[in-house]
């Protein structure tokens, strides 16, 4: 069988090498962190930072494949395994995603809409594109951010002229606040051969700008859905994406879609895929880095997925042995809880969408 290496050992890498042995093939992840999740489900584990060219080197003389479960390896390494290894994803989709300005450029010249943004960079550019944006809008850096951090909301000039933390060497995107009526994600998986299939759209529930519950089938009419999983899939052609693109979309009153951002890898608005579907997104994403047919993404029930976060372990610990055989736990094998830190997420499955939403107010009603 092949060795397949990861560039990263959260749960998302954890979760790649426990369907990727089902299939046969051997793991080897590289993260700094020794006793990280995906180490646990992995053969090998190198321990090394994501700039560390020699650590790089090795993983790619051992593997037959790399791939990565997050966007900021740096840039010498990812040029490095392309030229040394074969890294299917190729480096310029990372270049891409992992900077919002070049992602956002890059939907637009795809003709798929975004928010309207400006880029920042300094102040004078926050106060003029405030004024042509208007008021709420929200600033991000352009790289690094996830789960809101990295995210400044203004609610007027007032408070954008009073922000003082610019840092020299980072720019900004400014965008203008989307009152949307639903989040909604698509996942969208191209293989090396050029199939394309998509998941059923999930629509998505934020707590303080962290990913809450994903329930799907997201409650919107069959046209938009349509739509959405139309829109992720012109997105993984227009970006000749290989393996999974994750697209986050707001839907408005009036229909329209707009992209938020992307992720080239399995996402947690897809976990829900992992009990609920014929094929979890994350043998999905190795079946369309190896040029295998890509396996069916029909959904097998209605289903919600919670995340579980530091908060909650305690409750869930607790309360878990008394849950309702619909509901399964995952956790990620992470040593250390904070709050805020995903710790791991629970699929409540149910025959209808009504079934679910019911067992859900039983499990979930508690977690904060
Ligand atoms: P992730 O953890 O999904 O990578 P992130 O930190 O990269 O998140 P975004 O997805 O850009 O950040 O924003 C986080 C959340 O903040 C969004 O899911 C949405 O709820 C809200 N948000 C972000 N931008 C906007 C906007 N322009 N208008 C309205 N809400 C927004
Ligand atoms: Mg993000
Ligand atoms: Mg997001």
């Amino acid at each position: 069988g092949s060795t397949i290496g990861i560039l990263g050992g959260g749960q998302l890498g954890r979760m790649i090498a426990l369907e990727g042995k089902k299939m046969g093939y051997r793991f080897i992840t590289l993260d700094p962190a020794k006793d990280c999740p995906g180490s646990q489900a992995a053969d090998r584990h190198i321990v090394a930072g994501f700039d560390d060219l020699e650590a790089a080197r090795i993983l790619a003389e051992e593997t037959d494949l790399i791939t990565y479960e997050f966007e900021n390896v740096d840039d010498k390494v990812v040029r490095s395994l392309e030229s040394s290894a074969f890294l299917p994803q190729g480096g310029e989709l990372l270049r891409i995603t992992r900077h919002r300005i070049r992602e956002k450029q890059a939907l637009e010249k795809a003709g798929v809409p975004v928010a309207p943004y400006r880029v920042v960079k300094e102040r004078t550019d926050l106060i003029d594109g405030g004024r042509s944006l208007g008021y709420p809008c929200v600033l991000k850096t352009a790289t690094g951010g996830y789960d809101g951090k990295g995210q400044w909301v203004f609610q007027s000039e007032e408070e954008a002229a009073a922000f003082d933390q610019f840092h020299p060497h980072q720019e900004y995107v400014l965008e203008q606040w989307i009152p949307f009526e639903k989040e909604i994600s698509v996942i969208a998986a191209r293989s090396t051969l050029g199939e394309v299939k998509t998941y059923p759209p999930a629509w998505n529930i934020h707590r303080r700008q962290i990913l809450h519950q994903s329930i799907v089938p997201a409650p919107v009419d069959d046209p938009t859905l349509k739509q959405a999983e139309q829109l992720a899939e012109k997105v993984a052609e227009s970006l000749d994406v290989a393996g999974l693109i994750a697209v986050e979309m707001f839907l408005l009153k009036d229909g329209t879609l707009l992209v938020n951002e992307l992720a080239p890898r399995p996402h947690n608005s897809g976990h829900y895929t992992y009990d609920a579907c014929l094929t979890s997104q994350f043998e999905q994403h190795i079946r369309a880095l190896c040029g295998l047919p890509l396996g069916s993404t029909r959904l097998l029930s209605p289903v919600a997925m919670v995340n579980i976060l530091g908060e909650d372990v305690e409750r869930v610990m607790k309360e878990m042995v008394h849950y309702p055989p619909e509901v399964k736990v995952h956790w990620y094998g992470k040593s250390e809880s904070r709050p805020g830190r995903k710790m791991g997420h629970l699929t409540v499955l149910g025959s209808s969408p009504e079934e679910v939403m019911d067992l859900l107010k039983g499990v979930n009603t508690e977690l904060k």
